[in-house]
């Protein structure tokens, strides 16, 4: 797709290429097809994290004694579903569209794997009966979960039936494909600079403005151009922390990384996970696991370094000491790959809010939101996100425009370098707590201490 260059005009700009921006212009055109929309991003759409993830297309029932905690029992179902729904559009998206995005429903399967976790999610089953969806998180007792996947490092679990997986890659290229089609107008490779307030549409209103909708119109400029449209959507993920970004004080950037075996249709068929499940451990930095169709296990570990500002592109972050370790503990968890090949491994940026739920920020740019901090789970609800983002740009006062993750006052990360520091410090002492406890060993009282300091201080860390 071509460079910017020069001005456009657009009734909405749409900046970022990953599954959050490309949902929003997707739901925007039809939403109103008539509508003049404009996408820049920075590379090609699909470079970032959406792009390169682990394909597990989760619904939040994990995340709902949070939600509801935050937001009531009403707001956090309402999210609860949305998501749901989202999964359900992404299915029928690639269905309609033919998209071949090897979209397969074979659900979530969450595992224990040291006694500290066993039941982990009884609190989520609970809620969920309590709230009417008794269905969809399903306790499983260790034969149970042997059946879907036997390893000896599995212990009990809980299936969740609505989760399904996709290629990340092929998902991201059959959106662009197909919001070229409805006539979405995309320019790549090239970054938008600034945003900025357009005054000559109507003026912000008092005082008020700065962190509401003002009416006024709003300017991205690139290098090459610029684009004056009614209404902006920023979607930068994790590129929204780096200094200067919309989102720098209300998110963290963390890392995670992914190895790829050669195929092992026999192992998969020997342990019985033939089921296309998508697969976690039950840490809070978790392990996770699915295969392909081809019969490969994409196998990835969620508890990456704290990125510094600096290194916020959303390039790849490829740690190979962190891949090396990844892949060690893949083979612990199925004994039968040893001699078996690795054959790729990737990495890339993880945003997180700190309440690990995605947030919709007004941003002072006149008619502007700004999206992120899926943390790790951005695949699924960047569809329910695209859509609230879709009616706000368009002013629809509709149901997904009062999901309740649209905040206006997000809470806040501490300032650099306290962040990074404090930030590095209780993931260090989450590894190590985690390592304690899979090996059987009380952790050390000064590390489980730590672990407990985002809470304390009203942070969620964990699903
Ligand atoms: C290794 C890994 C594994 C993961 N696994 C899973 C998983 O299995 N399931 C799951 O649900 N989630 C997973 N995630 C998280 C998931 O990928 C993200 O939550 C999701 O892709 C976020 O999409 P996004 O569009 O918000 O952001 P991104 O995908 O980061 O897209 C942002 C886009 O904005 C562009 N951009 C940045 N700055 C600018 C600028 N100034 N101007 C224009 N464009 C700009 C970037 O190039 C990028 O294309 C994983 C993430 C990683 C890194």
């Amino acid at each position: 797709m071509p460079e910017l260059v020069g001005d456009v005009s657009a009734d909405v700009l749409v900046v970022g290429g990953g599954y959050t921006g490309m949902w929003a212009a997707w739901h925007l055109k039809q939403l109103d097809p008539e509508a003049r929309v404009v996408l820049l991003e920075s590379e090609v759409c699909g470079h970032g994290p959406s792009g390169r993830n682990g394909g597990f297309c989760n619904v939040m029932w994990f995340s709902l004694p949070n939600m509801r905690q935050r937001w009531g029992d009403a707001g956090g179902l309402a999210v609860a579903r949305a998501s749901r729904e989202a999964i359900a559009g992404i299915e029928s998206f690639c269905r309609e569209q033919e998209v071949d995005a090897w979209f397969r429903r074979g659900g979530y399967l969450q595992v224990s794997t040291a006694p500290a976790h066993d039941g982990i999610w009884n609190e989520a089953s609970a809620v969920c009966r309590e709230l009417g969806e008794g269905d969809a998180v399903q306790p499983l007792s260790p034969s149970g979960v042997a059946e879907r996947c036997a390893s000896p490092a599995f212990r009990a679990g809980a299936f969740y039936p609505d989760a399904a997986t996709v290629q990340p890659a092929r998902l991201a290229l059959g959106l662009r494909a197909r919001l070229r089609e409805v006539g979405v107008h995309i320019y790549e490779r090239s970054p938008v600079r600034r945003l900025v307030a357009d005054c000559s549409f109507v003026p912000p209103i008092g005082g008020k403005s700065l962190q509401h909708r003002t009416g006024g119109g709003v300017t991205g400029h690139t290098e090459g151009g610029a684009v004056r449209a009614g209404a902006a959507v920023l979607a930068i993920g994790g590129a929204a922390k780096a200094p200067g970004g919309p989102l720098r004080s209300a998110l963290t950037v963390t890392s995670s990384h992914i190895v790829l075996t050669e195929p092992v249709p026999d192992l998969l068929e020997e342990i019985g996970w033939t089921g296309g499940e998508c697969i976690t451990d039950s840490r809070t930095l978790i392990d996770y696991f699915r295969t392909t169709p081809d019969g490969r296990i994409a196998f990835g570990w969620g508890g990456g370094r704290i990125e510094m500002g600096a290194r916020l592109g959303g390039r790849a972050e490829l740690a190979p000491d962190v891949v090396a370790a990844t892949a060690d503990r893949l083979r612990e968890y199925f004994p039968g790959l040893a001699g078996r090949r690795l054959t790729h491994a990737w990495g890339g940026p993880v945003d997180a809010s700190p309440t690990h739920l995605p947030i919709i920020v007004p941003l002072p740019a006149g008619n502007a939101f700004a999206a992120a901090g899926y943390t790790g789970n951005g695949v699924g609800p960047s569809y329910m996100v695209g859509r609230t983002l879709a009616s706000l740009a368009l002013d629809r006062r509709d149901e997904p425009s009062r999901l309740p993750f649209v905040d206006p006052s997000p809470r806040h990360v501490p300032p650099e370098p306290f962040h990074w520091l404090g930030g590095e410090t209780i993931r260090r002492a989450l590894v190590s707590k985690e390592n304690a406890e899979l090996s059987g060993r009380r952790p050390n009282p000064v590390t489980a201490l730590l672990t407990k300091i985002p809470r304390l201080i009203g942070f969620h860390i964990g699903r």
